[in-house]
């Protein structure tokens, strides 16, 4: 951290700062240049966050020089992470196959899910998604079937061997929540719950963190940070499409956002394109451009007759457009070299 002076600063104020900053027990390297003086920190600027360097007289600016975020920093491990999910670990988020996630937007009967669970399971997908909490817009809107959805999660669990991913809003939940799901997800409404970051972060649940619609790529991994900070490193982060002026999709994904996460962090990243597009006819072609763009994995919405939908109706893929995507995303993740098949589909193919 560097902490730049004003150009009127008087010797007290100097000697003032330098003394936090020893305090603190870093040590404090005096720069002074012809127009400005500086002071170097040298040492774990964490100690310095809340001691109010910038408010003291005669600081004009403090400039960290090392990442805000540290557990989720590259640096922080060698190598990326790998998190595995289900009860077998099975499924692997971060290595060298490109994970499918997909399934309903909200649970809404057990026949229904499980439909939907035995397709995406013998097209390839390894994790089945379905929301039992849903965080809506409006409170008139429907709001999720809640434990009786957790039951039917882990009832199509058990028919078609997918462990699942689904929400939890609030801390409260977290326990019963992680009683049922293989992995909870964190949604963009609630990427800045802290007191809900923490709670998941105490628990041992594999944890997916969606980036909320209106924050930076770094407030996601401090986001990330809070999490670990607990002990809880089973992290995936997932970008879904951040607000912008755009009208012709519901939001605007941000492409940009994948490699600058996997250069950033250690952690895997995803992408749900369904909820970047919010229609149906994109999501397929955003789904191979995040593969392409090095995702470790993509989540879709997917509906035998979305139009019956309770949520989400219109970005919901059908099955025959679910088994056109995972061609898509397949020949993309073929080409660089990520491409699991699932054992059912191998076999359909070589007969
Ligand atoms: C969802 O996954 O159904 C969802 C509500 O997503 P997001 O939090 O990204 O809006
Ligand atoms: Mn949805």
């Amino acid at each position: 951290m560097i902490v730049v002076f004003r150009r009127d600063v008087t010797p007290e104020q100097l000697e003032r700062v330098i003394e936090k900053i020893e305090a603190q027990g870093l040590r404090a390297h005096l720069s002074e240049g012809v127009s400005r003086t500086i002071v170097g920190c040298i040492g774990d600027e964490r100690k310095l966050a809340d001691v109010g360097l910038k408010a003291m007289p005669g600081v004009e600016q403090v400039v960290p020089i090392l990442r805000p975020y540290k557990l989720a920093a590259r640096e922080f491990v060698d190598g990326p992470s790998k998190v595995t999910v289900g009860p077998a670990r099975a499924v692997e988020f971060g290595g060298k196959s490109i994970v499918i996630l997909a399934g309903p937007c909200s649970v809404e009967s057990l026949n229904t899910l499980v439909d939907i669970a035995e397709h995406v399971r013998d097209r390839g997908a390894k994790v089945l998604r379905g929301g039992a909490f849903k965080p809506r817009t409006s409170p008139y809107s429907f709001r999720g079937l809640g434990r009786e959805a957790l039951e039917m999660l882990a009832l199509a669990r058990e028919r078609t061997g997918l462990p699942v991913v689904t929400e939890v809003m609030d801390p409260r939940q977290v326990e019963e929540v992680s009683a049922f799901a293989d992995m909870l997800q964190i949604g963009a409404r609630n990427m800045q719950n802290f007191d809900l970051l923490e709670e998941v972060g105490r628990g041992r649940c594999p944890v997916l963190l969606k980036r909320g619609m209106s924050a930076r790529i770094e407030e996601l991994l401090l986001a990330a940070e809070y999490i670990l900070g607990k002990g809880n490193m089973r992290v995936v982060l997932c970008e879904r499409g951040i607000r912008t002026f755009e009208t012709m999709s519901r939001n605007t994904l941000d492409i940009t956002a994948v490699p600058i996460l996997k250069r950033e962090t250690h952690l895997p990243v995803i992408v749900d394109p369904s909820h970047a597009a919010g229609r149906r006819d994109i999501v397929s072609e955003l789904a191979a451009a995040s593969v392409a763009a090095g995702a470790d994995g993509v989540m879709v919405e997917v509906h035998p007759r979305p139009e019956e939908a309770v949520s989400d109706g219109d970005q919901a893929l059908t099955f025959a457009e679910f088994d056109d995507m995972v061609e898509r995303v397949g020949a993309i993740a073929s080409v660089l070299g990520r491409w699991e098949l699932s054992g059912k589909r191998r076999a359909a193919e070589a007969s």
